[in-house]
């Protein structure tokens, strides 16, 4: 399949791109990598009459330390450069240990951090992960930017907060929480496929071990990222065991999620994939957060 036809635009600066998406609007399509929007437009599902190539931007792609030990990331950093960065894995060790999941190395060369969040895919890793860190994103326009919080971010299946005249250019990942653990982990039928269901922990634990604060958010159960609410106060406040963890478990999967049909999965099988996954999470997360 080939796309329909578009004008095709590569500015290299991020200034010259805000022009052209503000002249253009909802006609302007972004590139980044391509990954998801090249075969959307080949099956004609978008038919974008302007392409604005942000691939020469380079100010949009960096992974940088923020004073208090988190990180800043370009929308135009490529998947693979998260994966390979010593910053990543020590700052914000849950994206680290994710990237793996995510496609095939193939796809995290071109795809970018950025052009997954903006695609908002509810089967993609990015936005779960980043809801269990509490990431912020900055929007640009041609008259200023502003931040918006993951949760106000994400209205929908592929629709976000962001304005046809606006670009994604940073994310900002905050430090890890003190004596914090994390995990995350999926199923998929096979490795590199979208999962069928996937979770990402965050745990904070006071100096006795009791569980502080716990997020715990599923992608593939919902139209987005969907935060486990009832089982982080299932935790709250206890000390780690199984019976805990299964309690909280059970709560993601049966309180938490309502996930659906569809023809890779039945609902009641991707809950059970939620309970099973959630218990492995929770266990590893609440353990190396007791033993920092
Ligand atoms: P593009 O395809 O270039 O753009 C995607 C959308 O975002 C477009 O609408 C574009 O206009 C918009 N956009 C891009 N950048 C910006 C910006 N800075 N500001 C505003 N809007 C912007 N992803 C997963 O998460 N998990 C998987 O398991 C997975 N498996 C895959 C398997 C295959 C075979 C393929 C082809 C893709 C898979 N992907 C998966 C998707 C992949 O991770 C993509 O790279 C990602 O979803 C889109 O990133 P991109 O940079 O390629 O964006």
């Amino acid at each position: 399949m080939k796309p329909a036809p578009f004008k095709y635009y590569a500015p290299t600066t991020l200034e010259a791109s805000l022009t052209l998406v503000t002249e253009h609007g909802y006609d302007a399509k972004l590139l980044a990598g391509g990954q998801s929007l090249i075969p959307t437009m080949n099956f004609r599902l978008a038919e974008p009459s302007i392409i604005v190539d942000l691939n020469c931007v380079s100010e949009l792609d960096y992974i940088r330390e923020t004073r208090s030990g988190g990180l800043n990331i370009g929308a135009m950093t490529r998947q693979r450069s998260l994966e390979r960065s010593d910053l990543v894995a020590k700052h914000s060790p849950l994206i680290y240990e994710t990237m793996p999941f995510i496609a095939h190395p193939q796809i995290r060369n071109r795809g970018t951090v950025g052009g997954s969040i903006a695609h908002a895919d509810p089967a993609a890793e990015f936005p779960a992960i980043f809801t269990a860190l509490d990431a912020k994103f900055r929007l640009q326009n041609k008259n200023g930017d502003r931040w918006v919080p993951i949760r106000d971010f994400y209205l929908g299946m592929f629709a976000t907060e962001m304005a046809d005249e606006e670009i994604l250019v940073e994310i900002e990942i905050p430090a890890m929480p003190k004596r914090s653990g994390y995990a995350f982990t999926e199923v998929a039928r096979r490795h590199g496929d979208y999962a069928i269901v996937g979770v990402a922990a965050v745990i904070s634990v006071d100096r006795k071990g009791r569980c502080q604060d716990c997020k715990l958010v599923f992608l593939s159960v919902g139209d987005g990222p969907v935060e486990a609410l009832q089982a982080a106060d299932v935790l709250k406040g206890e000390s780690f065991s199984p019976e805990v963890v299964k309690a909280a478990a059970h709560a993601a999967a049966h309180k938490d999620i309502d996930p659906g049909d569809d023809l890779h999965a039945s609902a009641a099988y991707r809950r059970h994939l939620a309970n099973n996954l959630s218990i492995q999470v929770l266990t590893t997360a609440f353990q190396r957060a007791v033993n920092k």
